[in-house]
This record gives structure tokens, sequence and C-alpha cells, in this order.
């Protein structure tokens, strides 16, 4: 089901990605993993980052988060977060936003949670900006695991990560991650690690979260369903480019990108026929080794003219908020069709 509250209201933005660019490094040459992918997170809204593995997406995230390998390297860009430039900022100044301003819930909980540590520990740990005593703490940590639904937390919360399921676990770093109030939580597939029904009650639990923090969201998922449900904006990535972005409802009824009508059409949420193969899109992402001539997605495209492999397509824009990068777009093109 879509959010029928779209915000269309203009807000300045928290963060606002401008034109990044980001290679690795490896041994077999340099990997462009991001390229001029920009971006905006207005203050109070849920921004879904959708697209296949190798989109670059969970790395987007990390990026905006500072958690990156060494081999990793921007090129150009900025990331603009409440006004500052983050890839500009002192690693001191960058390292205190963590865990207070921006806030990250991983997909696998055991990379946030610390195994041989009570819960307990790690949450009163989380708080070390809050100026309380530890049985605040304690008192508010307790509070959030009631809300996430840990059964009986005031026992709970002595036990270790490995005394939880996988779902309680991740609703623990939910707990945690919120427990800070950031401006910004990052969610990098949090729910893929869960089945269905736990995937369900968790998106609902970070919608009814983020409404009554106000945080703004990053939410990095290839589940478009949960999408649909979550986010207020919706950016599409392919092979480390942006290719559309635009409200839920625009993206969802009215795609403007092949690759977009591609990834819709292979939601298993929105098959209707009974089938025993699901559909998928055809080829393969193609290598960020080297430079692309042409549109990124030319070579699975199914509507790939002449132009498409000579010239880079820009952004155009289709109504008020939606832009997507296709030549098809090309007002020229479409007066002489
Ligand atoms: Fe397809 Fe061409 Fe549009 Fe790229 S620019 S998505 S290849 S039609």
């Amino acid at each position: 089901m879509i959010r029928d509250d779209q915000s269309s209201h203009s807000t300045s933005p928290l963060l606002e990605i401008r034109g990044l660019n980001l290679d690795f490094g490896t041994p077999g040459g340099r990997v462009h993993a991001l390229r001029n992918v920009s971006l905006n997170v207005p203050a109070g809204q849920v921004v879904g980052i959708v697209g296949e593995s190798g989109s670059g997406k969970s790395t987007l995230a990390y990026t905006v988060m500072g958690l990156l390998p060494e081999n990793a390297d921007v090129t150009a860009g900025n990331i603009l977060f409440e006004g500052r430039d983050l890839l500009k900022m002192p690693a001191q100044s960058r390292r205190s936003l963590l865990g207070d301003r921006l806030s990250m819930i991983f997909q696998d909980p055991m990379t946030a949670l610390n195994p041989v540590r009570t819960i307990e520990n790690q949450m009163i740990d989380i708080q070390h900006h809050e100026r309380r005593s530890r049985s605040e703490k304690r008192a508010r940590a307790i509070d959030m695991l009631h809300r996430v639904g840990i059964p009986d937390p005031q026992t709970r919360i002595g036990a270790y990560p490995h005394h939880f399921s996988g779902g309680m676990r991740q609703r623990i770093c939910i707990a945690m991650a919120l427990l800070v109030r950031p401006a910004l939580l990052i969610a990098d597939e949090p729910t893929t690690a869960l089945d269905a029904t736990l995937e369900v009650q968790i998106i609902h639990l970070l919608k009814d979260l983020q409404r009554e923090i106000g945080c703004s969201v990053l939410f990095v998922s290839h589940h478009l369903g949960a999408v649909a449900e979550l986010c207020d904006r919706v950016v599409v990535m392919y092979a480390g480019e942006k290719v559309e972005q635009g409200a839920v409802r625009d993206i969802f009824h009215n795609p403007a990108h092949p690759y977009t009508r591609a990834l819709l059409e292979c939601d298993p949420g929105r098959i209707r026929k009974t089938t025993r193969t699901l559909p998928t899109i055809s080829g393969e992402v193609p290598s960020p080794l080297g430079f692309k001539k042409g549109c990124i997605f030319s070579e699975r495209c199914p509507q790939a003219f002449d132009r498409c492999v000579q010239e880079t397509p820009i952004e155009y824009p289709i109504g008020l908020e939606q832009t997507a990068r296709c030549h098809l777009l090309d007002e020229e093109r479409l007066v002489s069709a």
C-alpha cells in the first residue's frame, strides 16, 4: 500500500548529495561505484533508494555514514548534512555526529551489536552524548525496548545478543538507533534477513517511530513493497547512477525510466497471474570498471536506439518533482515522434 499522506511541502533538505563520484581501487583497476549521484533528503521525510545488487545503493549509504573501506576514493562531489559538507569535516567532528545526529540500522543486526556485551551496557553506551545518570539512561533504554516490542524488557535488557532471535535483534538495533533521536536515520536493507511477517512488523514499527521522532530516513532496499509502504520519495539507482527519482506515488504509478518499469514488472508483489517462474530483467549489470559511453542501461534496455549508445542522457524533468535520465524524454524527440 502506498502512503497517502505524501507531503509535497517544500522543506530545505537535511541531507543534500551533489555530484558524488566514488571509486574503489582494486587490483583489476578502478571500480566506479558511484557516478555523479545527486539527491536530497528533506527534513522529516523518508527517502527510499532502490535498485538491483550492484546498483550502488548500499555504497551510497555507507559513504554518507563515512564507513567505507580504505580503498574507497571520493573523486568528486559534496555531502551536505545540516548545511555542512561531511566530506570536508575533520574526522573527529564527523565521528561525533555518528550515534548522535546520524544513526544507522544495518542489514545484519550482529554488525551493530557487540556479542560479548549485554544489551543494557550497549544501550547505555550509545547515549554517551546525553547528560543523564546511568539509571535514567537505563530507564530510557527499557522504555525503548518496550516500544519496539521486546517482551519483559526489564529482565531481557540484561541478556546478550545471542539470546535473541534475528527479528528481536533487529528490533533492538532499531531501538538503539532511535534512542539517540537522530536527525537522520540510515537503514540499509534492515528487513532483508527477516521473513515476510516480521518484515511487515518492522516496517510498521519504523514508520511509527519515524513519525513520533520526526527524523528523516534514508531507506535502502530492494523490496519495492517495503519502499511503497514506508517512503515519501524514491530514488532509483542502476550501476552506480541515479536513473530516476520522484514522489513514491509517481514512481510506482507513472515510472518514466525503462529500468524503473522493468524493476516494477519483476516485483513479485505486483504479479497478478499464477506463475512458476518469476520475471527477471534480462542481461547483467555492466562492469563498473572503465568508462562507459552512452546510457548506462543501454545493453539491457528494450527501447534502446542509436543515440543511447552515443550520448549519456541528461536528467529530464517530468512534472514538478520527478526526473529521469532517458533520451526518450527529450522534448525534441517527443515533438518529432
Ligand atoms: Fe533505454 Fe535509451 Fe532511455 Fe537508456 S536512454 S533507458 S537505453 S531508451
